[in-house]
């Protein structure tokens, strides 16, 4: 048996350790914007145009007229997001002020410009950049408001709460906190916490039990929330066997987020569910941008194509930023 000395020894496992979150948060990440940037150039699509002519590898132009591998605002917010959580402590402020940073200056961008945001985004910034509100009263809170906007972006909280092993009352208290500096109607902060138990189970476990664990926990834990409700189809236990045309994928919260678990749950790799979500149509780039969250973190980042990661715009600078969280935040 060769002795190893035990500072070696700890120093091994502790490498072990930290490469295997960082695959964790590239994972989710990556996961995340490659399914957006597939999704990018069909936004807004038919789902009879797709079917005719369906999407099956990375492209560019179309919709936006960017080249292939550019993601979007979906991106752009949670890379703003990450950024500021880089700093190992939650800080609305210094949140806001980045995705000020992006609208207004196009950084956390693939190319210097922001070429889309939604309404309500767009109006929660102006509402901080004014400094009419503090953070968390930035988010619109009427009824038509409830776009996916926050939802999107909400991976990198969950990130943060897994590596800090936060109690859960702490991090569902956060999670509908970081819904409001931009959505702050009680359907998307559920919305963002039916997300957030869903992944946060897909990172203790990778396996398709968690999606149903963090399903039951969150219908448990909004039991007593007026507009769970609107979320009722999702706590169903025949969800999955829902056909496609009853699922719909527009950019209401409701819809978006029913879509990305229903291509999770009807699939069994990355691609297949981040295509079968941008092949829906609608608001494409998002829904497959949650479902691809969702899926790199059941599959892991070697599952996500290489010959998607390969042409990612800014690559390097995205998954250099997942080391820094991972080092932040062990
Ligand atoms: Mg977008």
């Amino acid at each position: 048996m060769t002795f190893v000395p035990e500072g070696i020894f700890f120093e091994l496992s502790g490498g072990l350790y930290m490469s295997r979150y960082i695959d964790k948060i590239k994972g989710v990440m990556m996961g995340h914007v490659v399914a957006d940037a597939l999704g990018v150039p069909v936004e807004f699509s038919d789902r009879y145009e797709l079917d005719r002519n369906p999407v099956t590898k990375m492209m560019g132009y179309g919709t936006y007229n960017v080249p292939e591998g550019s993601w979007s605002d979906d991106s752009s917010m949670a890379i703003a997001s990450l950024d500021s959580l880089c700093s190992g402590r939650v800080d609305f402020d210094d949140m806001m002020e980045r995705f000020c940073a992006w609208f207004k200056k196009g950084e956390y961008t693939p190319h210097g410009v922001v070429f889309d945001i939604g309404n309500t985004c767009a109006f929660a910034i102006d509402n901080y950049y004014g400094g009419k509100r503090p953070a968390t009263r930035c988010g619109d809170e009427g009824e038509y408001s409830n776009g996916n906007g926050s939802v999107m972006r909400m991976h990198p909280l969950v990130l943060y709460a897994y590596a800090k092993n936060l109690p859960s009352d702490e991090w569902i208290e956060l999670v509908a906190q970081c819904s409001c500096l931009t959505h702050a109607h009680e359907r998307s902060e559920i919305g963002c916490g039916i997300y957030s138990f869903i992944l946060m189970r897909l990172l203790e476990s990778a396996d398709v039990e968690s999606v149903y664990r963090g399903l039951g926990e969150a219908k448990e834990f909004y039991s007593n929330y007026a507009e769970v409700k609107h979320y009722s189809r999702l706590f169903d236990g025949s969800f999955k066997e829902l056909k496609r045309h009853e699922i719909k994928s527009s950019g209401y919260v409701v819809d978006s987020l029913e879509a990305a678990v229903w291509c999770l749950l009807n699939s069994d790799s990355y691609s297949e569910c981040v295509l079968k979500a941008v092949n829906l149509g609608g608001d494409t780039d998002t829904v497959a941008a949650i479902a691809g969250s969702l899926a790199g973190a059941l599959y892991g980042y070697e599952a996500i194509p290489e010959e998607w990661l390969s042409v990612i715009k800014r690559r390097d600078y995205l998954e250099d930023m997942c080391v820094r969280a991972a080092e932040a935040w062990i």
